[in-house]
């Protein structure tokens, strides 16, 4: 675990939680905001021993455990630490790349999830504009997944105005409504310290506003996050 943030009222819809940050990703997104958490090896901050006081204290205070990353399903032993925090009386968010369809699958079959965040990173095909990958295949499986799992879910795209444009963007929501995905947020990158500092201050415009409208009319629920 390589960092706590003991209070989010806003990463668990209705839920005052705390967020885990699990070292490791098995991506290199250009906007990654978090490149200290990327390598899982290394000097982590906290043991789960640890953690486990952490929320053994604040079990009266908080209703949840968000788990976010780095991607926490690179951890074959997260069904486990899932587990554990659930017998503490918590329920438990996952930030997820979606990458690892199969080990989502078991965390939904094994009733361990109260909410999904998926991130889509590019239209399918064009993981590489984005990322290390050159395409979403596992992705698409994991929101078929979740469509018919009965978990709550929403999915988002961070916009770097470099990397995605406003048609790349309509794609992603195009295959979105296929599997009637009732929750739809952008998150608008500003700047600051990333995996490819070349990026890190936008030159070209962000959406357009009709773009925005016609999101906000295919989608039951659709907002623009700050990010
Ligand atoms: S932004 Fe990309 S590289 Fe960074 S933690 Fe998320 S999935 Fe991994």
């Amino acid at each position: 675990v390589g960092g706590i943030q003991p209070l989010t009222t806003i990463d668990f819809p209705g839920r005052l939680a705390c967020v885990l940050f699990l070292k490791g990703c098995n991506l290199r997104c250009s906007y990654c905001h978090n490149p200290e958490f990327l390598e899982a090896t290394g000097p982590t901050e906290y043991t789960w021993d640890q953690v486990g006081a952490f929320l053994e204290r604040r079990k009266t205070f908080l209703d949840g455990v968000v788990l976010s990353g780095g991607e926490p399903t690179v951890h074959c032993n997260l069904e486990d630490a899932i587990t554990r925090i659930r017998t503490m009386g918590f329920e438990i968010a996952l930030h997820t790349n979606g990458c690892f369809p199969d080990r989502l699958e078991t965390l939904i079959k094994g009733k361990l999830l109260d909410y999904v965040a998926l991130d889509i990173k590019a239209p399918f095909g064009e993981y590489g504009l984005v990322t290390s990958i050159g395409d979403g295949k596992g992705v698409a499986e994991s929101i078929r997944l979740l469509s018919e799992s009965g978990v709550s879910y929403e999915v988002r795209t961070t916009v770097h105005p470099d990397l995605l444009s406003d048609g790349n963007i309509m794609q992603i929501a195009s295959t979105l409504k296929k599997y009637r995905v009732p929750r739809f947020f952008l998150q608008m990158f500003k700047h600051g310290r990333i995996f490819d500092p070349g990026l890190s201050h936008p030159s070209s415009a962000y959406l357009k506003p009709s773009t925005l409208d016609q999101l906000r009319q295919d989608f039951p629920e659709f907002s623009v996050r700050e990010n």
